[in-house]
C-alpha cells in the first residue's frame, strides 16, 4: 500500500490531526476498516463511492477498500538531521513513505507557543525541507564514499548510483532539493531506489482556525504559492474541526460539516489530494463474495496491477477481462456488460485505466 509520512515542527497541530483522521476513519463504517499498527501508524480506508455502486450491483457480501498508510513522523525540529530531537531515527521513518504530509500552522494562538515565536508557515516549510535536503547531503556523502571501491572495478550499478547521488548533491550544494533534478526514464527506477528526501512529493497541509476552513486565509494562500511553484500541492484542514468530528456520529458529522460550509471531511481531501499528488488510480475486483479496491500507479500495465493483488498473478499472467466501471453499471452488472460486448480481453501490453473492473486469468 501507499503511506503518507506526516511531519512538522512541534505544535503545529500533527497529532490533533493524525489522531483525528484516525478516529473518524475507524468511526465512519465498517466498511472502512482501519486499524492501528502502532502508536503512530494507521490504515485508512479510502473512500469511493464507486465501490459501493459496484458492490450493490453485484451484490457482494463483503467490501474492501483500498488503504492509505498514514504514520505520524514525531520530531522533526531545526537540527534534526544533526541529531537533534528524535534525530536520524525519524529521517529513517521518512525515508520509507512514498510522499511527505506537511503540517504548517496557518491559524494564529497565542496560547500555542510557535517554536520559533512567529507565525509563518513558509519559513517553516523552508526549515523543515532544509533539514532534510543536509540529511540527503550526508547520506549522500556516505553513500557515494562506500561507492569508491566498486566503481574501480567498473560496476555499472555503481556507475549509475554514483551518477545519481553526484547530481543530486550538486542540487542541494546549490540551496536546492534533490526534487528538481531532472532524471532521464532509464534512470528512474534506480532514482526512486536511492530514497533520498527532498524527493518525496510533498503535500503541504495547512492547519487553520474553524472559522478559515472553508476558505482558508492569506497563510494558506501564500503556501499554496509556494506548492504550485515547487510542483506540490496543498490542502486547507482545520484541525480543530476534524477534531470535533471525529467525537460525533457520522450523521451529526454529516450536519456539522455542513454548518461549517464543508462537503466533506478533512480526510476525504487529504486521501484524495495524495492520490493526485502520486499519480494513483484504483483498479476493482467485483464477485458475489466480495468487491475489493486496489490502488495502481497511472500507467500501470495489467500484468503489474495484478501482482498488487498477489506476485504469482503477475508471474502467471494470461489475461485480464476487463469491464469499464460506466459499463459495468449502465449494463446492470458483468452479465450484462459481457452481452452488451463490454467486456474486454487485455494481455500484457494493457495499460489499466481509473474504474476498470478486472478479472484476471493466470497460470499457477
Ligand atoms: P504537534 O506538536 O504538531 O503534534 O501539535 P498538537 O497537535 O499537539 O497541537 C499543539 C497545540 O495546538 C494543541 O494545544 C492543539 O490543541 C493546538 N491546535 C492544534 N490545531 C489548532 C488549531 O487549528 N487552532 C488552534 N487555536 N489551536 C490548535
Amino acid at each position: 500500500g501507499f503511506k503518507m509520512g506526516i511531519v512538522g515542527l512541534p505544535n503545529v497541530g500533527k497529532s490533533t490531526l493524525f489522531n483525528a483522521l484516525t478516529k473518524t476513519a475507524a468511526a465512519q463504517a465498517a466498511n472502512f476498516p482501519f486499524c492501528t499498527i502502532e502508536p503512530n501508524v494507521g490504515e485508512v480506508g479510502v473512500p469511493d463511492a464507486r465501490l459501493d455502486e459496484l458492490a450493490k450491483i453485484a451484490g457482494s457480501k463483503e467490501i474492501i477498500p483500498t488503504r492509505m498508510t498514514f504514520v505520524d513522523i514525531a520530531g522533526l525540529v531545526k537540527g534534526a538531521s544533526k541529531g537533534e530531537g528524535l534525530g536520524n531515527q525519524f529521517l529513517a521513518n521518512i525515508r520509507e513513505t512514498d510522499a511527505i504530509a506537511h503540517v504548517l500552522r496557518c491559524f494564529e494562538d497565542d496560547d500555542v507557543t510557535h517554536v520559533d515565536g512567529r507565525v509563518d508557515p513558509v519559513a517553516d516549510a523552508e526549515t523543515i525541507e532544509t533539514e532534510l535536503m543536509l540529511a540527503d547531503l550526508e547520506s549522500i556523502e556516505k553513500r557515494r564514499a562506500g561507492l569508491v571501491r566498486k566503481l574501480k572495478g567498473n560496476d555499472k550499478e555503481a556507475a549509475q548510483q554514483d551518477r545519481l547521488l553526484a547530481a543530486a548533491q550538486a542540487a542541494i550544494e546549490e540551496g536546492r532539493p534533490a526534487r528538481v533534478v531532472e532524471v532521464d526514464p532509464e534512470d528512474a527506477k534506480a532514482w526512486r531506489m536511492l530514497q533520498l528526501l527532498s524527493t518525496k512529493p510533498v503535500l503541504y497541509v495547512c492547519n487553520v482556525s474553524e472559522e478559515e476552513a472553508a476558505n482558508g486565509n492569506a497563510y494558506s494562500a501564500a503556501v499554496g504559492d509556494m506548492a504550485a511553484k515547487q510542483g506540490n500541492s496543498h490542502v486547507i484542514i482545520s484541525a480543530r474541526i476534524e477534531e470535533e468530528i471525529s467525537q460525533l456520529e457520522p450523521d451529526e458529522a454529516e450536519m456539522f460539516l455542513g454548518e461549517m460550509g464543508l462537503e466533506e471531511p478533512g480526510l476525504d481531501r487529504l486521501i484524495r489530494a495524495g492520490y493526485e499528488l502520486l499519480h494513483l488510480e484504483t483498479y476493482f475486483t467485483v464477485g458475489p463474495k466480495e468487491a475489493r479496491a486496489w490502488t495502481i500507479r497511472h500507467g500501470t500495465s495489467a500484468p503489474q496491477a495484478a501482482g498488487v493483488i498477489h506476485g504469482d498473478f503477475e508471474k502467471g499472467f494470461i489475461r485480464a477481462e476487463t469491464i469499464a466501471y460506466d459499463d459495468f453499471i449502465a449494463n446492470g452488472g458483468e452479465a450484462g456488460a459481457k452481452e452488451a460486448g463490454k467486456m474486454r480481453a487485455e494481455g500484457k501490453a494493457y495499460v489499466v485505466k481509473d474504474g476498470d473492473v478486472l478479472h484476471f486469468l493466470f497460470n499457477t
